[in-house]
Parts: C-alpha cells; structure tokens; sequence
C-alpha cells in the first residue's frame, strides 16, 4: 500500500477534444477526467504527441522541458508541453519522428512505427523531467504499448520505473504495429524473448507491451475471454491463455457532458426519455438536410463509424438488398477505406430515393444522427467495446448489432428479452440473420407502444464513465 495519493501517467495515441480519431480519443479524453474526478485526491495526468494538426489549431501550450534519446548512432530531441486547458494536465510530445509526420494514423507503417516508438519512450522521460515519481503508467494500445516493455527490458535506461506498476488496456487487438521491427531496432528496444511467444510477434509493440504488463484490460468482459478462442485471438490465443490470470476486461464508458440529449448544442431539438415526442424534430431536421422525403413513420437507418471491414459494413450493403420492404431510409456517416466508400456510393445510388452517404468525419452530424436516427446499424465483425451504440442507446436510437465483444455487454436483445430490450442483437456473423435481425426491427417500429419502451429502457441505461472509473480506481489499487 502506498502512503500518498496515486500518481498515474495516462499516455494515448489521440484524445478528444485534442484530436480524435475514433473511439480511443474518446476513452484517453475522458477517463483520466471520470478518474480525477471519481477520486480528486488521484495524480493522474494525459500524454499524447504533439500532432502538426493540433500545433496549427493554435491551442495555447506551455513548454515544461526537453530531453533527447538515442536513435541509431545518434540523439534525437524531445520537447514537452503542458496544457493547462482541462482538470487534468495534459502534455504534449514532441519531435521529429512527430513533427514530421501527416496524419495522426498514416497509410506507411513504418513511419507510423517510428513515430509511436518515439512518443513511447519519450513519454518514459516526462516523469524524470518533472520531477514526478509516478506510481502507474497506463498504455494503450499498440501505439504505446512498447513503452511498458521498455521499462521492463531497458531498465537501464528507465532505472526510475523499477517499482512502477504498468497497464495495458487493449482497444483493438488486431493491430499490433506491423512493420515495427525496423523502428524498435533504431531504437535500441530489444525483442521481446519469452519462449511461448510466437516468434512473428517478437518485435511487434502490442504483443511485447502484453508480456510486460502487470495486468491487460480489454474493453469488455466479453471481448476479454474472446481474445483467447481462435476466432479473436489474432493467433496471439495460446500466449494469451500464459498471461491469462492478468488479463480482466472493463467496460468503457461514454463522456456524459458532451453526450447529453437534454443539453446537447449540435441539436435542433433537445430531449429526454419522458419526452421522446421532441425527438421527432431532429429526424425531421436529418431529412429535410438530406432531401430525404418528410414522413415520420419511416424508419430511418444510420450508420456512423470508420469504413473497416471490421465496423461490418460490407454486411449493410448486403443485408439493405435483402430487405423484403423499401419502408426505410439510410444515412451512412464515414470515412476509411476507400473500396468500402465506393461500394457505399454505389448503394445510394441504387437508392436514391432512400439512402444518403457522408463520406467524412463530422462530430456534429454524427450529433444529430444519433438524436434523429430511429435505429443505428453496428454489424461489426469484432467489437471490443463499442461506443457508437453507448451513444446512440443514450440518445433513443435503437442499436441493431452484431452479438460479438462489447455489443452483447451492453445492449439486451429485445426479441428475447422484450421487457427489458434496448436493441437488437443478430446472433450469427452472416448476412441473411443480419437482415433479418433489420426487418425484426422494422418491424416493430410500427408498433410505436413497444418502439418507446425500448428506446426509455436503451436511455435509462448507464453508461457513463462513473462505474468504469471506480472499477479502474479498484485496479490501480489492488496491482500496487
Ligand atoms: P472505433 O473506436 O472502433 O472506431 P467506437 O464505436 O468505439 O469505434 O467509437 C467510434 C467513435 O468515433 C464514436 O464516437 C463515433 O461517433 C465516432 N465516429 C466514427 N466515425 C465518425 C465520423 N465519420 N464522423 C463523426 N464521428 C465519427
């Protein structure tokens, strides 16, 4: 037990409302708040690099230090900055493997792997240049992960980590850093040498961050025993049942503040569950906007997510053709791979009359997609956690989902559970049960009685960070 209170180091690859990409800048935006603010007396504080595009958006930083490390035959440079903007001190990262990078995520995964090896180990030198002996370094995933495998394996280097504990929570455990293993080399980090290992993951990050780590946090219950079948384990299955006993899985949460349909700025109407009626507004506002035709009782579809398979959306465009009703509109929010965004493009314009696409990121229509649409489509392949359907239930828009990973731990399937439903669940990967899971949903929306009750039981739901905190707050607690 330590005699002061926790001082934790929260490190991310993005974090709303810096940046965001998808929902790993939500979490590294929010939670180390929902912490702060659960425990005020708690120490814990954000690092994230200084993105080109966050420097241009001329937020107001203050140098706190600088650093260098080694790379190569030589020394490469850190700067670090501080933001005071927010409850919690968020630093900022800099040099060059960051300032000269594009895109927060780009399409060269080796400079990607050169850019996040970088802000890993330098964020190992925050604590030293601010004179602050943390107690926990939390990473996320592949991004930071090498970091906890440097404080294990370069102790040398990092000699004031010896007692720091170390977390890992996995938000996406496909992407493991492929095309690192130049860039660890640069940097001096050493493969990972455990025997059960695979040896093609030896010098991926996340892989080499899961063997350090004191204890891994997958962003759900279920997604964390899924990881270990062959379905969802990546072929990491058989290492990942070694570390079973350190590995849990916490719910994430959504930001309460900013999603809030009785509050909520981007709205035409606000809301709440008692009353719904208001709603309808912004459905009317979403069609009028779209040139959609202005009917209330047609149900209207979204989806808002990346274009990845694993977001299932090659399932929409297929399962949308076997609807046996054209009693229906579809607004499609996204941007990513650009083979699904033409596939996308080209379903509109087999419906015309029906289907809108928006093929970009805009936080605030998806605002008004979640309090307009009557049902968001969330078909996705895996899905550790999910935040889009957290939203969405929040906001009185029915999910219809895949029953995989975070999905099954928080919405309860109306169809075997019509007392209590907040959604849909399509029990098995395939498109045929997915559309017939759609139209199980239309079909019930004409029944607008038991429609309301589903969307009051989806918004009396908590999903706020409040329970998800506490429950970090008991692990931080008990792994020290
Ligand atoms: P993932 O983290 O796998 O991308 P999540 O469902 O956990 O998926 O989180 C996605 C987050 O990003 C949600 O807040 C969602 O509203 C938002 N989002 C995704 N795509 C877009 C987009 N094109 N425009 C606006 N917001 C988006």
């Amino acid at each position: 037990m330590i005699d002061h209170p926790l001082r934790i180091l929260f490190i991310a690859a993005e974090a709303d409302p810096l940046v965001k990409v998808g929902g790993l800048g939500d979490v590294a935006g929010s939670l180390p708040l929902a912490v702060k603010h659960s425990r005020p007396g708690i120490d814990i504080r954000l690092a994230i690099p200084f993105y080109p595009a966050i420097r241009q958006s001329g937020i107001e930083v203050k140098p706190v230090g600088s650093s260098q490390i080694r790379y190569q035959d030589r020394l490469l440079d850190i700067q670090f900055f501080v933001t005071e903007k927010y409850d919690i001190p968020i630093y900022l990262i800099d040099g060059l493997p960051i300032s000269q990078s594009g895109a927060v995520y780009g399409t060269n995964f080796e400079q990607d792997a050169e850019k996040f090896i970088f802000f890993s180990l330098a964020a190992l030198k925050l604590p030293q240049v601010l004179h602050w002996q943390i107690d926990i370094l939390q990473a996320n995933d592949w991004h930071t992960a090498i970091s906890l495998h440097a404080v294990r394996k370069m102790s040398e280097a990092f000699p004031e980590f010896a007692s720091v504990k170390t977390i890992l929570t996995l938000h996406n455990l496909p992407f493991m850093g492929t095309g690192s293993e130049k860039a660890l080399e640069k940097f001096a980090v050493p493969p990972c040498r455990n025997p059960r290992m695979p040896s093609w993951a030896k010098q991926l990050p996340l892989p080499m961050g899961i063997n350090s780590a004191d204890k891994v946090v997958a962003v759900s219950p279920t997604y964390a025993q899924e990881i270990f079948t062959p379905e969802y384990g990546c072929d990491l299955q058989n290492f990942l049942l070694t570390k079973r006993t350190r590995i849990m899985g916490i719910l994430n949460g959504i930001d309460y503040q900013i999603w809030d349909p009785q509050k909520d700025a981007c709205l035409k109407q606000t809301f709440s569950a008692v009353t719904l009626e208001d709603r309808r507004e912004n459905k009317r506002a979403l069609q009028n906007e779209f040139s959609l035709p202005q009917e209330e009782n047609i149900p209207l579809l979204t989806f808002i997510g990346r274009m990845d398979r694993q977001k299932g959306i090659d399932t929409i465009l297929s399962a949308i053709r076997l609807l046996d009703t054209r009693n229906w509109q579809l607004i499609v929010l996204g941007t990513g791979d650009k083979t699904l965004e033409k596939e996308v493009t080209t379903l509109q314009q087999e419906y015309p009359e029906q289907i809108r696409t928006i093929l970009r990121f805009d936080g605030a229509l998806s605002h008004r997609l979640y309090a307009g649409a009557d049902i968001l489509l969330m078909p996705s392949r895996y899905e550790p956690c999910g935040l889009a359907q957290l939203i969405a239930m929040r906001y009185g828009c029915v999910p219809v989902a895949m029953a995989t990973g975070g999905l099954v731990d928080t919405i309860v399937d109306f169809s075997k559970n019509p007392a209590h439903g907040t959604g849909f669940l399509c029990a098995e990967q395939d498109t045929h049960c997915y559309a017939t899971t759609i139209q199980t949903a239309l079909q019930i929306f004409l029944n607008q009685t038991d429609w309301r009750k589903i969307q009051e039981n989806a918004m009396q739901q908590d999903f706020s960070w409040q329970i998800s905190a506490k429950k970090y707050i008991e692990l931080y607690h008990s792994i020290l």
